[in-house]
């Protein structure tokens, strides 16, 4: 294997990897750098493969709970659970996504260096374990070291009583009780997984809703759908201190109305968000400069280092809040590889991005929420349509949840889509797209949707902005 490159990448997740295969698309030669032992990084190994391996595990139980319902002849008075078959058929899944990648790797030429990668000086990664030599980039170095799990203090994570998503996605027994700290994404998807296989669950989160960072009304849908399903939800909540015994973790909090409350289970998992990467990377002596331990870029992807950029997970800019996603992760890279291999720089719209979180009821949106257009200064016009009188959602016996497009009354413009409810993390493709193309409420009205689908909800919704709902 040769030591010098066009492009050399650090780190195989979909930042990392999806920028590497671009780049070889476009005839650098590339190398990338992975020190853990398979390819794939977060999403595939441990976040959102395997969590929504799991959600399709709860998503079948639930169906086969509804046997009598679905006219199932199951034969089984009590319909149980198998985790070893859960785990053992999720680990397939991620082993075939993670092969598929050194696959592609091989078809686009691509060395996969194994270890640790360590800035070296300009146009130099040193490799500080594994294979241990020097690459050389002569074009431009890839930072895409990815995020780990964030601790919060005063608690310590044990990893076997109070643990993080890494242990979650590979529990072998369901646990008789949880309480989740956090209500993003992973926090509620962990709170529909652990319910439907059985779990008493209690979701904690300091701010007044969950899933804070969607439009309120999609928080309160949540909120009221997981208290039906026999979700403890505690917002507005402070956990102060959580203590692991041998049986279980016993937790104190306080509410936001001052009171103490006292929460015991037999596994706490914290999720409450996600650090940056980058011990051990040289970053700060390479002379690239970090905002509370990330790294800074400009719009296209520089760091303040000649010759060093970053995507993905690890990196921020001048206005906080860059979202940790996959595919916006890949999105940075395919663009920043087009820029090194010379091509015309595409900037993303960070107002377009979608965002899904699968948990039960499922969540998409894009866009600006209602909140948000109003702070913006939108005169702002909405449109909401419920799935519970859809024909579809009524034969998938799914019928909770609704669409709501937030638009700009002026100009008709579609500013933003939020729904919950079945396939909605499917049903924000469309949306994306009325985004990107500027669509207005009145073309997704005369644009026609099939019947029956779930995708007649975002068209209803688009009418119902006009006032003229057919269905409802
Ligand atoms: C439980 C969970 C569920 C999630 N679900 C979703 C979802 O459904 N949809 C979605 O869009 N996003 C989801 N995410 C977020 C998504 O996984 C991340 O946004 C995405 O993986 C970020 O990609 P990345 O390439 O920036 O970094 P990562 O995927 O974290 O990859 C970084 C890689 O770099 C390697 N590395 C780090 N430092 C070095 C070094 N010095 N040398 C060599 N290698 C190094 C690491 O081993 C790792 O493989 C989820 C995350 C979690 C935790």
């Amino acid at each position: 294997m040769a030591n010098e490159y066009d492009v050399v990448v650090i780190g195989s997740g979909t930042g990392g990897y999806v920028a590497a295969i671009r780049a070889a698309q476009l005839g650098l030669t590339t190398a990338v750098v992975e020190r853990a032992p398979v390819l794939g990084g977060t999403c595939l190994n441990w976040g959102c493969i395997p969590t929504k391996a799991l959600l399709e595990h709860a998503h079948a139980l639930k169906i086969a709970q509804d046997w009598k319902e679905w006219g199932l002849t199951i034969g089984q008075a009590s319909i149980g659970l198998d985790m070893s078959q859960v785990q053992s058929r999720k680990d397939k899944i991620v082993k075939g996504l993670t092969g598929g990648i050194e696959f592609l790797f091989k078809k686009n030429k691509i060395d996969w260096i194994k270890g640790s990668g360590r800035l070296g000086g300009k146009g130099r990664v040193e490799i500080t374990d594994g294979d241990s030599k020097t690459l050389t980039a002569k074009k431009e170095i890839i930072v895409a070291t990815g995020s780990q799990p964030r601790s919060v203090p005063d608690i310590t994570i044990d990893r076997k009583r109070i643990i993080t998503s890494d242990e979650a996605i590979n529990l072998k027994e369901v646990p008789k009780s949880i309480a989740i700290m956090g209500s993003g994404a992973v926090g509620v998807e962990f709170a529909s997984i652990f319910r439907r296989f059985g779990s008493e669950v209690t979701i904690i989160e300091l701010l007044p809703r969950l899933v804070p960072v969607e439009d309120e009304a999609v928080s309160a849908e949540l909120e009221r759908s997981f208290r039906k399903q026999g979700i403890k939800v505690l917002t507005g909540t402070k956990v102060t201190s959580a203590r692991a015994g041998a049986n279980g973790v016993d937790l104190e909090a306080q509410t936001g109305e001052g009171k103490a409350a006292k929460i015991s289970a037999e596994l706490l998992l914290v999720a409450t968000g996600r650090g940056p990467v980058t011990t051990g990377l040289g970053a700060e002596d390479a002379g690239v400069a970090m905002e509370r331990g990330y790294i800074k870029v400009d719009a296209q992807y520089r760091t303040s280092a000649s010759g060093i950029s970053a995507v993905g997970d690890v990196i921020t800019f001048d206005e906080p809040g860059h979202p940790q996603l996959a595919h916006l992760s890949s999105a940075e890279g395919i663009a920043l590889a087009e820029r090194i291999a010379g091509r015309e720089f595409r900037a993303i719209n960070y107002d377009q991005v979608p965002g899904c979180t699968y948990c039960d009821p499922e969540i998409g949106s894009v866009g600006l929420s209602e909140a948000k257009a109003r702070a913006r200064g939108f005169d702002v016009a909405v449109g909401v349509f419920k799935f519970g009188v859809l024909g579809r959602a009524k034969i998938a016996g799914e019928t909770e949840g609704f669409v709501k497009i937030v638009a700009d009354r002026k100009y008709d413009e579609i500013l933003g889509v939020h729904m919950i409810g079945p396939r909605s993390t499917e049903l924000v493709a469309e949306a994306t797209v009325a985004l990107k193309l500027e669509c207005t409420v009145e073309e997704l009205i005369r644009t026609i949707h099939a019947h029956p689908t779930m995708s007649e909800a975002v068209a209803e919704a688009a009418h119902a902005t006009h006032g003229a709902a057919i269905h409802s």
